[in-house]
């Protein structure tokens, strides 16, 4: 038996030692309510304002600005349909492209339900989405723009920085799910430019159950219609006793990717990219899914022709890694997002994710290089399809 060997980073990552280390406390001594008008809610209150300044710090934002959510999928939610809830008079229009992540996806088909109208700007072959394409899909009543910073299958950064500068000068709110890029990019110079920034904990090595919404307060103030009622937490964007610890743990997580991120983002660049050497050179039949340039460090898709993505993960059980997302991979659809960039659905069947991480060893890059590459000459050899390889 082998190891296991995990490298599915984009899924989620372990929570860092040290995060847990900071968190611990606030689940035993220092339990109080953040509300508590007492010395135990004061101590929680002073952390959690603590931990908002360590995550604005991250991403070039305001402490007030921060909403705590229960993770991307909340923030997403809580910013395209509050945004354009709380805009209904003025206008209907949502531009998004067509690789977002679900919980955005899902909210703009909700949205069309309910009459609002919404543009998918597509993303080319390379996994990057035209800024001018956006910028002509605005229109006199867009409210909201909404493009994911990088890409959670294929890892392309998107022009986000061009995108909010032109929904600026329409006057259309910019939104971004900065989930997969915070940490590992640089994300706080042209944080300035958005209105609402999506981050989650389990990303950045942090804990799950957290996330955060940057809401602009200032030129413009950005109104959004809450989604959850109660207590009036939160200025009464997010109502709900404040989970202190994970609270801790994100604003912890924060400052680690903040202080690592050059030299992380250094070494993991050039595992990736030993990892796509070792792939390209030994097997033939290899396409690289998405721009190598612009893209996140830890991420690699890559197409293995005539072999089925799902077959390879079964015979790859110690190892890790996705075919697709993982929230696509239980419906076992191909991938929207490769359909997206012009794969077939027998291309996107035969892709996996590679997603490298914090924890991530040279070692363990070498390893699953070797048993790729082993197990996919293996496969093709024995497979019917196996004359179909197309050699490149
Ligand atoms: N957006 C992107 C780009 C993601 O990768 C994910 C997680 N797969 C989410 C949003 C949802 O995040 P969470 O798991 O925190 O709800």
């Amino acid at each position: 038996m082998h190891d296991r060997i995990y490298m599915d980073n984009h899924a989620s990552t372990p929570t860092d030692p040290r995060v847990v280390e900071a968190m611990l406390p606030y689940f035993t001594e220092r339990f109080g309510n953040a509300a508590s008008q007492h010395l135990y809610g004061w101590e929680a209150q002073e952390a959690v304002e603590r931990a908002a300044h360590e995550v604005a710090a991250l991403l070039g934002v305001d402490a007030k600005e921060i909403v705590f959510t229960s993770g991307a999928t909340e923030s997403n939610n809580l910013a395209v349909w509050g945004a354009m809830e709380a805009a209904r008079a003025r206008g209907r229009h949502f531009v998004t492209t067509a690789i977002e992540h679900p919980s955005v996806l899902e909210v703009a088909a909700q949205l069309q339900e309910q009459g609002c109208e919404v543009t998918y700007v597509p993303a080319d072959r390379s996994g990057v989405v035209d800024s001018a394409a956006v910028t002509a899909a605005l229109r006199a009543d867009t409210v909201l723009c909404s493009v994911m910073w990088a890409n959670n299958e294929i890892g392309t950064l998107q022009p986000v920085e061009a995108i909010a500068a032109a929904c600026r000068e329409r006057g259309v709110l910019f939104h971004t799910d900065a989930v997969q890029a915070a940490g590992k990019v640089p994300i706080a110079a042209a944080a300035r430019e958005l209105d609402l920034i999506s981050i989650s904990g389990h990303k950045m090595c942090g804990p799950k159950g957290i996330g955060a919404l940057s809401v602009r307060r200032r030129r413009p103030k950005v109104h959004l219609a809450p989604r959850t009622f109660g207590g009036g937490q939160q200025r009464g964007l997010r109502a709900g006793t404040l989970p202190v610890p994970l609270i801790v743990g994100l604003g912890e997580a924060c400052t680690l990717c903040a202080r690592e991120l050059d030299a992380e983002a250094a070494r993991v660049g050039g595992l990736r990219d030993r990892l796509w050497s070792q792939l390209s050179v030994s097997l033939d039949g290899v396409r690289l899914n998405g721009d190598l340039k612009r893209r996140l460090p830890g991420n690699l898709n890559v197409s293995f022709a005539g072999v089925e993505a799902e077959a390879l993960l079964l015979e790859l059980k110690w190892i890790a890694l996705s075919s697709g997302s993982a929230c696509a991979s239980a419906e076992h659809k191909p991938s929207h997002v490769l359909l997206a960039i012009g794969l077939s659905a027998e291309e996107a069947h035969s892709s996996m994710r590679f997603g490298l991480g914090r924890f991530t060893t040279a070692q363990e890059v070498e390893r699953v290089a070797d048993a790729v590459v082993q197990t996919v000459t293996r496969m093709r050899e024995t497979s019917p399809l196996a004359g179909r390889v197309v050699r490149s």
